[in-house]
This record gives C-alpha cells, structure tokens and sequence, in this order.
C-alpha cells in the first residue's frame, strides 16, 4: 500500500465502496482495513419526471432504512475503535470522503453520493474548526469535483452540508455530503435560463449591479458574501468570487484558503445569529452544469429557515404548491444582523 506519507490516502471498506482520506499535512498512516462484514443494501433509486412540470424526481425507498441520530457510542463516521467498527477504519483522521452506503443516486440511475467527515470529533462543528482544516476540506472538495465531473453521465457536482435536525440532518457529527447529479437539477437549470439569457455573466452582473454595503456581510480581496436582493429565506447568504471562477478545481490554494476562511465566518454567523449557537444552517455550492459555457461562474448558499429566536419559516401552500417565496425578514435587515454577529474568542 502506497499513500502513507501523502496527505491523500485511499482505501476501499468491506463491501467495495472507495473512501478517502484527506490530512491537514502529510505522515499520518491511514491505512488501516475495514474489519466489518458489510454488503450493499439491496435496491437503488429510481428517476423519474413530473409530467406537469418537467422536473425530475428520485424515488428512493430503500433510505427509510438508513442510520439515523447515531448517539456518540455508534456514530458511523467517529473514527473505528477496537470492537466498535465504523464507516471510516482508521483510529483516527482529519477528513474523511466515502460513497455514501444508502446511496440516492449511482447504479442504473448513475451519478454517485458521497459523505464527507469534517473531523473525527464528533462534538464540533464546520465553524469551530481551525482555518488549516477548512483548506483541507476545500481541497478534498475541489479532488472530489474533478473526480465526479470524470464519471460519465454527471451534469453537475453539488457540495453541500445539512447542519442540525431541524434541517434534516439525521446524524450530529460535523459531515457533509457531495451529489453527482446524472441530469440538471431545477435550480441549475433555471440559473442556466436566465444567464443564456443574460448577456454576459449573470454573477459578474449581480456583484456589480446589487451587491452594495447594505447587503454585504463580510468580504476578502477575491470574495463577497452578501445577502441576494430577492432573498427567499430568512437569513440567507451567497458567497461569490468577483472574478468569474467556474470550479472549485479553477482556484490555487491561495484563493482556496482565502474563500474557506470567509465560508467559515459566514457559518460562524449563521451558528450564533440568534445567540446560542445552534441555529441550524443548509450550504450549497452551486458549481455550473458541466459540458456548457452559458454559465461560468460559482456561488455558495448558506441559508437558514430559522426566522427568530423561536420560530421558524415552515414552507406552506404558497412556498410548496405554488412555488412562490415570501420572505418575512428584509434582506437588508438580514444583513446588517448578520454583519453584527460578534466575534468570537481567538480559536
Ligand atoms: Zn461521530
Ligand atoms: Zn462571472
């Protein structure tokens, strides 16, 4: 086995599935193999279209099995301890990237999913982590977009975190999970509408023409994090880089530090919006459809549907049926919220 002294160790667990480790520096051995019996769940998702509107829809019965709210003792994605197996063999870890084992997409619909392990400490979260390991996160992102956007069929590599039960979140450890998606999805493909529309690119047009002090949240040489104009949730943030960079895999490791530092600031304020620190967030990178040149630019969403201290914005008929947004907090006052979250004790 080659790869002990990289900072990239690959290995393959008990039922064939590919993980990878990604260190904040090379020299650590993760080598260790996967003791589990473990066969795939039988059954995989299914693609199917909305005759009324067009829009995909995957059908995926065998989840309602999955792991879900794993206490500390059996969560899947702490590190394997004698008699204690887990998703991820080795004692110990920095990020960790595997196939997901109860999979929405991959077999015959294609695409693939993967969950990515922020930490071995099950107890923290994206924004208490050190700006060492959010590089290490950006470059395990921007490795595993190059090697999704190889797999045939993909259209789109998306990169996202679900963080905390009221979003959906059904395990606490601090992960995300990146979906190779085999067709566009609805947000994609209408972004892709309006920019083949738009003369120019349409992010390049929207950080010149609307992101003004009022809506900016906090920003660095190469990258503003603003709350959009039209902002559908409550508090909602888009991190975009004023140069148009299509893919993670298009930044050198300077920008890629700089932008993790301010995606870690934006979580940060999300985290402690309502001053207890547990305000859960959803965060989207929105990478361009791959194989097309309408759309060039990426931007990341954080959002949350927290809309006070103790209420929440719940998507009703207007939202679910109609598809039509009303937003209870002003954009503006969103933002200056956001800017005003206080700073934390030196980490
Ligand atoms: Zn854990
Ligand atoms: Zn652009």
């Amino acid at each position: 086995m080659t790869g002990v002294i990289e900072a990239r160790t690959s290995v393959v667990l008990a039922d064939g599935r590919e993980l990878f480790y990604f260190d904040d520096e090379p020299g650590h051995d993760r080598t260790a193999s996967d003791t589990r019996s473990l066969h795939r769940p039988a059954g995989g998702a299914e693609l199917r279209y909305d005759r009324l509107t067009g829009e995909p829809v995957l059908v995926a019965a065998h989840r309602q099995t999955r792991t879900v709210s794993a206490a500390g003792g059996d969560c899947p994605l702490c590190p394997s301890r004698p008699g204690h197996p887990t998703e991820i063999p080795a004692g110990d870890y920095h990020v960790a990237v595997f196939e997901n084992r109860f999979p929405s997409l991959g077999g015959p619909v294609g695409g693939r999913c993967e969950v990515v392990s922020f930490s071995s400490d099950h107890d923290r979260s994206f924004a208490s982590l050190s700006d060492a390991r959010w590089l290490t996160i950006g470059r395990a992102w921007a490795d595993r977009t190059a090697a999704l956007s190889a797999v045939p069929g993909v259209e789109q590599v998306f990169v996202f975190e679900n963080r905390g039960a009221e979003v959906g979140a059904t395990l606490s450890h601090p992960h995300g999970q990146i979906y190779a998606y085999p067709y566009l999805p609805p947000v994609q493909a209408a972004v892709l509408r309006t920019a083949r529309a738009h003369r120019g690119c349409l992010l390049c047009s929207i950080v010149e023409e609307q992101v003004a002090g009022p809506l900016v949240v906090a920003e660095t040489e190469g990258f503003v994090a603003f709350v959009p104009v039209a902002a559908r949730w409550p508090y909602e943030v888009h991190i975009v880089p004023r140069g148009c960079v299509p893919y993670l895999t298009d930044l050198d490791d300077d920008d890629l530090a700089e932008l993790m530092c301010l995606y870690g600031d934006v979580l940060r304020r999300f985290e402690d919006l309502f001053g207890d620190g547990e305000t859960a967030y959803m965060a989207c990178w929105h990478q361009p459809p791959l194989n097309q040149t309408d759309l060039a630019h990426f931007y990341v969403q954080v959002f949350t549907t927290r809309r006070s201290a103790d209420r929440w914005k719940f998507l009703a008929s207007s939202e679910s049926g109609a598809g039509a947004f009303i937003n209870d907090v002003r954009p503006e006052a969103a933002a200056e919220r956001l800017r005003n979250v206080p700073k934390p004790e030196p980490r």
